[in-house]
């Protein structure tokens, strides 16, 4: 540890929000991933800002993360500093038919509060188990809907150290994709846009899109989601099931049985494991049908 950086860390948040030598298996949902450095849980746009602009002086690697829900951290882990925004960065306010949420609300904690408002049009997002800000970077949608539905702006910290908001028009969402990444943005807070509806309504569509996703994903393992993005006139799981995969294992790493565009940590998997067999997935696919696989969870540190 460089106790000259940690002492300026501790200039900006109290000692109890920094932690470093973190394990990083213990903040995302394949549960894998080596140490960071040092691990910040800020609360506030202004710390986020203070520690950004500490890291670009004193030339630290730096990363966000939300629930590490849509994320691959090597067994190696990340030399610098990690800024986790779910918990400490997570209120979430409703007005009228606005909900203005910090970047580290959970969507379903949001999709909790849309409902005990009588609030509709977030249901899509409420078994998706990532943060607001999360969902923003990568535009994440399910059964229909997607965030472009619902965002009205954000507001961001540019890689300039501004605070910024951006309007929904501006923000480029795509599949998978938004302005964020592209500029290297951070979230900081969303407003999202919502209809007057009916609880029992709500509470249905809920409940069926719950169901929906027990019986079909295998949500009894620790895994990222969809590990690949839905390649143009294909669905990744048909292609790596057609390919004769499902069940196909590398180390404690496997293809599920019940969903094969998910790769789950099906015993004791390392990141090596997991990337290993994303990899020979991906050329497997492309060997039988020629289409490219991209991933959709992001890998982060040495693979
Ligand atoms: P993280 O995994 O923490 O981060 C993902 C990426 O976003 C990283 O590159 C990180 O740097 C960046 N990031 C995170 N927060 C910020 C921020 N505030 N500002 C800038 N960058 C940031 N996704 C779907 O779209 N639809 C689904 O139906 C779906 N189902 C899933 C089911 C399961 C069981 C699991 C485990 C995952 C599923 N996912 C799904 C994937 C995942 O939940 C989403 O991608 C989610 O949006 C990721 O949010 P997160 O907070 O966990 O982000």
């Amino acid at each position: 540890m460089n106790q000259k950086f940690y002492e300026k860390l501790a200039e900006i948040l109290p000692e109890e929000r920094i932690k470093t030598e973190e394990p990083m298996q213990m903040h995302t949902t394949f549960r894998v991933g080596g140490p960071a450095d040092y691990f910040l849980m800020p609360q506030t746009p202004q710390e986020v800002q203070k520690v950004v602009s500490l890291c670009k002086e004193e030339g630290m690697p730096f990363y966000v993360i939300g629930n590490g829900s849509n994320l691959l951290v090597s067994d190696q882990g990340y030399r610098g500093v990690i800024l986790q925004l779910y918990r400490n960065m997570s209120r979430i306010q409703v007005e009228g038919t606005v909900i203005r949420a910090q970047a580290g609300a959970l969507l379903s904690a949001i999709a909790a509060r849309a409902y005990e408002n009588h609030l509709t049009g977030f249901e899509f997002a409420a078994g998706i188990p990532g943060t607001i800000g999360g969902a923003t970077v990568m535009n994440a949608g399910a059964y229909g809907g997607e965030m472009k539905d619902v965002l009205l702006r954000v507001m961001v910290l540019t890689p300039e150290g501004e605070l910024l908001s951006i309007e929904k028009e501006e923000m480029e969402l795509g599949y998978r994709t938004s302005v964020i990444s592209k500029k290297g943005y951070i979230t900081l807070e969303a407003e999202i846009g919502l209809s007057p509806g009916k609880q029992e309504e709500i509470k249905a569509r809920m409940d069926d899109l719950r169901i929906r996703r027990t019986t079909k994903q295998p949500l009894e393992y620790p895994s990222a989601g969809s590990t690949f993005k839905r390649p143009e006139g294909y669905f990744a799981g048909k292609l790596i099931q057609d390919c004769g995969l499902a069940g196909y294992q590398v180390g404690g790493a496997q293809v599920s049985e019940k969903h094969c565009g998910f790769v789950i940590n099906k015993e004791h998997a390392t990141a090596a494991d997991i990337d290993a067999l994303m990899r020979q997935v991906s050329a497997k696919v492309k060997e039988q049908f020629g289409v490219t696989l991209e991933p959709e969870v992001k890998r982060l540190g040495v693979f």
